[in-house]
């Protein structure tokens, strides 16, 4: 403490260019009474950190290799003249096996550590263990702190199998763990050297654990065939030096022992990144004080452990376990502003490619409202058009059935003349049975006649949704020149003419393909109404050419004026009283929307007109070669 409270006192001279004394007196200002108020805290504070420092222990992580026990046991001298050395502090001596001095050299729970010089190295590069110095003897025989550490490959003095390090091929090898310096990794080195891969090329691998003393039990009780022990062990005593023989052992210089292995330096005591560089200095002077004669352990200044770097370089183990093989840490720790950037791209990607989903989600929903109100539109237009098909249907019946009451009476009149017939035949008493027959059939016939007027008149009247089937355009024609012809008294003569190969087919909406047939029909007999007798008939034609049928509807009418042939197709042009001059422009619509057309020429062979409707006809069904009559 008196050390600390110069220190401070100096400090404050320093800082406040004032002397403790006037500090300490009582405050004749406020501003004097603040400053030393605040200095009064800093000097708490400054004296409980002194306090915790020295009070707190020191704390000794030792590597027990011969067990705990030992450990303890060889190493009190060292933890005797620290505690000498640092009156004020308690001197704690921790033995742990590799993984517990690791765990506590990492999370600062020692604040130095002794241990095998292949485990320091490792802790040097984890950790940051720094040696302060190096084992010069320890133990029973001398050693020096450059040339200190072998392992020796014993086996049963009377085993007469294992005179080389090779012959431990196939053989069974008790060691204490894969981690032990001198219990593995020295051996390993050599026995690389020859070819052998202990791992591989072993009967077995006996793992014991520490303390070492348990290989030798191995071997001694016939578990294993061999063992790897620390160098010098077996020199420690008197029966195990008669029981075992090392195996190859090799003259090194200044190395007492008997080792099959190259000689590495001595253990050191290293002192971690945490550890004061006060304590550090005053454990290294007391260490360096600790003599021979007085000492069983004394220390000399840190040894050069290339050699042992050169051990793991070889095996790849320690530091060297992952050269050339970067780890992620490695390399996020020196990439990291690369990858900073790419992980900064990737949200951008992310924030962006979100940007324009979302931007095609608004778009699609656009386009689906776009696409029902187009739906909705064409329905509309679809309605609309029907509607007007409907209305012009109608508009043709209503022109053509101005005679229909003359069309039914005629039936109706002979089905009443042959049934006053019947009741005179009947009152004469001269009815017979054949004349009855005849009479009854005659009245069928013309009911017949009457209802298929009726029929067809209200089948074409009908408010429907279009249809197409397959239909057969001779019988589409037929039918239409009859619907004509059953609605008119005077109807003029309708010739249909032409061939269509057999099986030609239409497919098609046939009630609107009767329209057409009909508008046209009737603008014919329109146009020759007022002619003479030889021009009144109209002509129907078939023909197959170009992969579509040809029905033409010919009349012997007047020649038109180059107006009324360019107007012919227009809505609303007519050149009748009572025309509406749709029935062409719907006629051609209706053409348009089976794929095909209306046209208009004049008649080749004489006057008139000639208007064609062209239709394609059904690809799915072949029309035969051979024709069948219009
Ligand atoms: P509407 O019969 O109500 O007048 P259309 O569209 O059917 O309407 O016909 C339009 C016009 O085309 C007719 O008014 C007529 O002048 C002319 N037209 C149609 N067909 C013929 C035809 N076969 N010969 C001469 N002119 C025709």
């Amino acid at each position: 403490m008196k050390e600390w409270a110069r220190r401070f006192s100096l400090l404050l001279t320093g800082l406040l260019g004032i002397e403790m004394q006037p500090v300490m007196s009582f405050p004749r200002t406020l501003s004097r009474a603040m400053r030393q108020l605040w200095l009064g805290a800093w000097l708490c504070c400054w004296g409980a950190l002194a306090w915790a420092q020295d009070g707190a222990p020191v704390r000794i992580g030792v590597l027990a290799y011969l067990g705990a026990d030992a450990a303890v046991a060889e190493w009190t001298p060292v933890a005797t003249q620290l505690q000498r050395a640092l009156p004020g502090r308690t001197v704690e001596l921790i033995s742990m096996d590799h993984a517990a001095l690791n765990d506590a050299a990492q999370s600062g729970r020692v604040d130095f550590i002794i241990t095998n010089p292949g485990h320091y190295v490792e802790l040097e590069s984890r950790v940051g263990a720094s040696r302060i110095l190096t084992l010069q003897t320890g133990g029973t025989l001398p050693t020096s702190a450059w040339q200190a550490v072998g392992a020796a490959v014993v086996t049963l003095a009377g085993n007469p199998r294992i005179q080389r390090l090779a012959d431990l091929r196939g053989q069974r090898v008790a060691v204490v763990g894969k981690e032990a310096f001198s219990g593995y990794q020295l051996v390993w080195r050599e026995l690389a050297a020859e070819g052998i891969d202990p791992s591989r090329d072993l009967r077995q691998l006996l793992v014991v654990g520490l303390p070492m003393d348990r290989v030798l039990d191995a071997v001694a009780s016939g578990a294993a065939d061999a063992g790897f022990v620390r160098a010098c062990m077996i020199e420690s005593r008197p029966e195990w030096r008669q029981h075992f023989r090392v195996v190859s052992a090799r003259p090194e210089a200044g190395f007492a022992c008997a080792t099959s292995t190259r000689v590495y330096p001595n253990w050191p005591i290293a002192t971690l990144r945490h550890t004061d560089a006060a304590l550090a200095r005053q454990v290294t002077l007391a260490l360096l004080q600790m003599q021979a004669g007085d000492s069983p352990i004394t220390w000399a200044v840190p040894a050069d452990y290339q050699a042992v770097h050169e051990l793991q370089r070889e095996l790849k183990i320690g530091p060297y376990a992952n050269l050339g093989v970067p780890t992620l840490t490695a390399l996020a720790q020196r990439y990291w502003p690369w990858l900073a950037g790419l992980l900064g791209l990737i949200a951008l990607g992310g924030i962006y490619t979100l940007h324009v989903e979302r931007q095609v989600q608004a778009r699609t929903a656009d386009l689906r409202q776009a696409a029902r109100e187009r739906d909705e539109l064409e329905g509309r237009l679809r309605e609309s058009r029907e509607q007007a098909e409907h209305m012009a249907r109608l508009s043709v019946l209503g022109e053509l059935s101005g005679t229909l009451a003359h069309e039914l009476n005629q039936p109706l009149a002979a089905i009443g003349n042959y049934a006053h017939s019947l009741i005179r035949r009947i009152d004469n008493q001269r009815l017979t049975p054949d004349a009855a027959r005849e009479a009854a059939s005659e009245m069928a016939g013309q009911a017949e006649r009457a209802a298929g007027v009726l029929s067809r008149i209200r089948a074409f009247a009908k408010k429907r949704v279009a249809q197409r089937q397959a239909v057969d355009p001779v019988t589409l024609v037929h039918e239409a020149v009859a619907l004509f012809r059953g609605m008119q008294v005077h109807a003029p003569p309708v010739d249909v003419v032409g061939e269509l190969p057999v099986g030609t087919l239409l497919t098609v909406d046939a009630l609107q393909i009767q329209q057409v047939l009909l508008n046209l029909l009737k603008n014919g007999m329109d146009a020759t109404r007022q002619l003479t007798v030889e021009r009144q008939p109209l002509t129907v034609s078939l023909r197959h050419a170009g992969g579509g049928v040809h029905i033409g509807v010919r009349d012997r009418g007047e020649p038109l004026t180059p107006e009324q042939q360019s107007g012919l197709f227009e809505p609303f042009f007519t050149t009748k009283a009572d025309g509406m001059g749709l029935g062409l422009s719907i006629c051609r619509s209706i053409a348009e929307a089976h794929g095909g057309r209306l046209d208009a020429t004049p008649a080749a062979d004489g006057p008139g007109l000639c208007f064609t409707l062209t239709l394609p006809h059904d690809d799915r069904i072949h029309p035969r070669d051979h024709l069948h009559s219009a």
